[in-house]
């Protein structure tokens, strides 16, 4: 080889190396985490797209939750995420259907993305392709993870409590139960009330355990409840509050659905022989506080249908409650209307759950609530919309703060303590 020659062949090897870099190394996709779950159609390594479902097992709820890390991204690379319906048969109403979701429940207008897998954001809107959408990510030079919505595992609520209790004395940690898969349940008790058997507050999220959304709104409310915030201060001295982050963790931690699992869906475990132990235990729970008449307010936080553009409450129907609890009920919602006032903004009409929802209604967690609590508690639902540019950690949080002050400005105005 003589000089040119060599320059030349220095200069190749520098154009492939250059090349290679701006296309990036070969795409792998795992989903070997804590929430994890994709099933992987193919990987066009010379075009850069990755075709893929849904995971999880349609057994264990919905297969609507996706969630898979990506390496081999370049810096600057883009790479294109084209994901379809889960194709395998689900179940609905406590059945097998033999039909499958329908897609638009795996489909987020945008996807969420981290490049380190603590902090998420909104992609750029998603493509529709037929039945199919494509969502496009830029690499950093390191792993990608992408996902349905942000993710929330038991990790993070252990992060969540710790931090609890780091900043507020009044909060302590405790395990609610562990599941049928060994998992502990955790959740955080905050009070600092000096009054013998104070109202008792229940906040839990994640029934369901594609609903990741309804985590970020438990961790805002968890996190405004330990704050400096003047309610929030009231709330900790007059009331005793319990949080759990997660209820279904285990199907949380294993990347499924959670909703419409077999035997039962989660939210519909509420009778008088639950087969979830955390449902059980939080149902003695609920009957202690309800045993000395301060079952005060129960929230039960979830995430709803893709074209639920605003938050809103589902609530069970008014006859069945008692007076108090009607009264409260309104008064409730009044106060939730008044805070819960954006980025996502509470839509002022809350829907009744009855017999037309759902066959299996009064096993809802919060119809048992109310069937079981006490004649003034207030039992209701919020769902928080996931399907809106809004939908991001930041308004999650931002909702769950503001629902925080709305049960303080709730409980402060009641004109009799119970
Ligand atoms: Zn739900």
């Amino acid at each position: 080889m003589n000089s040119t020659a060599s320059i030349h062949f220095v200069f190749a090897l520098l154009l492939l190396a250059t090349a290679a870099r701006l296309t990036g190394a070969e795409l792998r996709v795992s989903t070997d985490f804590e929430g994890g779950a994709a099933r992987v159609e193919s990987v066009d390594q010379a075009a850069r797209v990755i075709r893929f479902m849904p995971g999880g097992d349609p057994q264990r709820g919905w297969p609507c939750w996706w969630y898979l890390r990506v390496d081999g991204v370049a810096k600057d690379e883009r790479v294109t995420l084209d994901l379809a319906g889960s194709d395998r048969p689900t179940r609905n109403n406590g059945q097998d259907t033999g039909k499958p979701l329908a897609a638009s429940w795996a489909m987020p207008g945008r996807a969420t993305f981290s490049t380190e897998g603590k902090t998420w954001q909104h992609t750029a809107p998603g493509k529709k392709e037929g039945a199919r959408i494509l969502y496009e990510v830029t690499g950093t030079g390191g792993p990608l993870w992408v996902a349905w919505g942000p993710p929330f595992t038991p990790r993070d609520t252990d992060a969540l409590l710790a931090e609890a209790e780091k900043l507020s004395p009044a909060a302590k940690s405790f395990e609610l139960a562990q599941t049928l898969g060994g998992r502990p349940v955790r959740g955080l008790r905050v009070s600092a009330a000096n009054a013998p058997k104070p109202p008792g507050i229940w906040v839990h999220a994640r029934q369901h355990a594609w609903e990741s959304g309804s985590c970020w709104v438990a961790r805002g409310f968890t996190e405004w409840l330990v704050s400096d915030d003047a309610d929030a201060k009231w709330l900790r001295a007059n009331a005793e509050v319990f949080i759990v982050p997660i209820m279904d963790v285990d199907n949380a931690a294993t990347g499924n659905g959670g909703k419409e699992a077999a035997p039962r869906d989660h939210n519909r475990d509420w009778d008088d022989k639950p087969v979830y132990p955390e449902v059980a235990a939080a149902q003695l729970q609920l009957r202690a506080l309800a045993r000395e008449n301060r079952l005060d307010v129960f929230l039960d936080l979830h995430n709803p249908g893709p074209g639920d553009l605003k938050p809103f409450f589902f609530t069970g129907p008014p006859e069945l409650l008692a007076e108090a609890g009607r009264v409260n009920r309104t008064n409730f919602l009044a106060t939730a209307q008044a805070r819960i006032t954006g980025p996502l903004a509470l839509d002022p009409k809350p829907r009744v759950t009855g017999p037309a929802y759902h066959p299996l209604w009064k096993q809802i967690s919060g119809q048992w609530v109310n069937a079981n609590g006490n004649p003034h508690t207030v039992s209701i639902c919020l769902e928080t919309s996931w399907n809106t540019p809004h939908s991001t950690t930041d308004g999650y949080r931002a909702v769950g703060r503001q629902l925080g002050q709305a049960v303080a400005g709730f409980q402060r105005g009641k004109s009799t303590p119970r």
